[in-house]
């Protein structure tokens, strides 16, 4: 098959499908791979490295698409802005695609891959059980985001993490408090950690406690509604309004203590819950962080700017929304190998999709025309 690699056409996006060392896991199985001249410029890799690992380098987009078997891709299918035209209008009739989709958000681009009988494959529905954790694309960026946003925070604040007895003085350690401790937040607080922070957090799915312990963190108990939060797959489930507005409380308590906050609380599919609202924002002291892990979901903060860093009666709102690409190598090659495990999973049996296979049925949005995910079906077909 030809495997196909573009260059990222999102703005700001710097992270690639797969590196230079990874095209020989292809080659060596006979297949060939083809990249767009450039796709590795965000993380220092040139076409020449690429070709001597075996690519060809193409430099027309289109040329590319319509050479495609498989497209292997980070981010959704959009308007190509060299080409001013949807790229799945560019892509070859038939063929497959691999990456992150956003299908819930982006219906328009799942009826274009069903009008162009394109197989598709979306990271966001790779099922969270054991065997996939290889292929775990979202849990990989997560964990990059995680780190990235301590960093930020470090960046921006002014003091230092650890504690540090000098000889002119003590200085105490900075206080974190991380809400979400799903892969994203646990990542933080062992950063935090590792940093020499205090770190608080809270998570309302009741095996997180025990995580956050075993990092060196305090969870911070709360008094909430007794509500059913756990959602299949790990995730958590949406929260009432009564239960939020309890847990805002709890949070506003722990403000006058905390120099910054990192909030990653999601419901996969949904909205982010708001946890701090403006009025809690100006009870922070002035100079105080907040990093919005959330902010392409609506952010859990009412402040947060989508790709902004704000700043509001001295606090600073940082909503960067794609953190993974600040740290490409790393993410490009979590990424790749993520994409590689699910290709191998995909089309372990050759060119047939063993539709039997969970993962493989799982993560498929689109196929022969069809769409083959409920919740995307449901979405389409109810117009949402
Ligand atoms: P996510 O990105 O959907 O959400 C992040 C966190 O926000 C979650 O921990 C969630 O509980 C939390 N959250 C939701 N509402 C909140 C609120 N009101 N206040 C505070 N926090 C709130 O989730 P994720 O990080 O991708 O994954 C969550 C969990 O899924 C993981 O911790 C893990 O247990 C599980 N998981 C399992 C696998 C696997 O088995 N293969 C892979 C990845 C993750």
């Amino acid at each position: 098959m030809k495997i196909v690699v573009p260059k990222e056409s999102l703005a700001g996006e710097t992270r690639v499908a797969l590196l230079p060392n990874m095209i020989s896991t292809f080659t060596k199985d006979k297949h060939e791979v083809w990249v767009e001249s450039g796709c590795g410029s965000g993380v220092c890799c040139s076409d020449s490295q690429y070709k001597e690992a075996g690519a060809k380098i193409v430099q027309d987009v289109s040329e590319l698409y319509q050479a495609a078997d498989v497209i292997l891709k980070v981010n959704p299918p959009r308007l190509h802005p060299q080409r001013n035209r949807d790229e799945v209008e560019l892509f070859r009739e038939g063929c497959a695609i691999i990456g992150f989709l956003a299908p819930l958000a982006n219906q328009k681009m799942v009826h274009k891959l069903v009008e162009r009988k394109i197989t598709s494959f979306a990271f966001e529905y790779v099922p969270r059980i054991t065997r996939a954790q290889s292929m775990d694309a979202l849990s990989s960026m997560a964990t990059i985001a995680g780190y990235k946003a301590v960093l930020l925070v470090a960046n921006r604040l002014g003091k230092i993490f650890p504690l540090l007895m000098t000889a002119a003085g003590t200085i105490p350690p900075a206080v974190v408090l991380v809400l979400g401790a799903g892969v994203a937040g646990l990542q933080a607080i062992a950063t935090a950690k590792r940093l020499g922070a205090k770190v608080e957090a809270f998570d309302p799915r009741p095996a997180v406690k025990e995580q956050v312990q075993s990092l060196g963190a305090t969870f911070v108990e709360m008094e909430l509604p007794k509500e059913d939060v756990q959602a299949a797959g790990g995730y958590a489930k949406e929260q009432s309004d009564a239960f939020l507005r309890k847990e805002q409380e709890a949070i506003g308590a722990r403000l006058g203590k905390v120099d910054a906050i990192i909030t990653t609380a999601q419901i996969f599919g949904k909205k982010a819950p708001i946890l701090i609202t403006e009025e809690m924002v100006k009870k922070m002291w002035p100079g105080s962080v907040i990093v919005d892990i959330a902010a392409e979901q609506g952010g859990n903060c009412a402040l947060t700017e989508a790709d902004q860093t704000v700043e509001r009666d001295g606090v600073t709102i940082i909503g960067t929304v794609n953190l993974p690409a600040a740290i490409p190598v790393d993410a490009s090659l979590m990424y790749g190998k993520n994409i590689i495990n699910l290709f191998r999973n995909v089309y372990k049996s050759g060119t047939t999709i063993d539709f039997n296979d969970e993962v493989s049925k799982g993560s498929c949005i689109t196929h022969n025309g069809q769409i083959m995910n409920d919740a995307v079906k449901k979405m389409v077909e109810g117009g949402k």
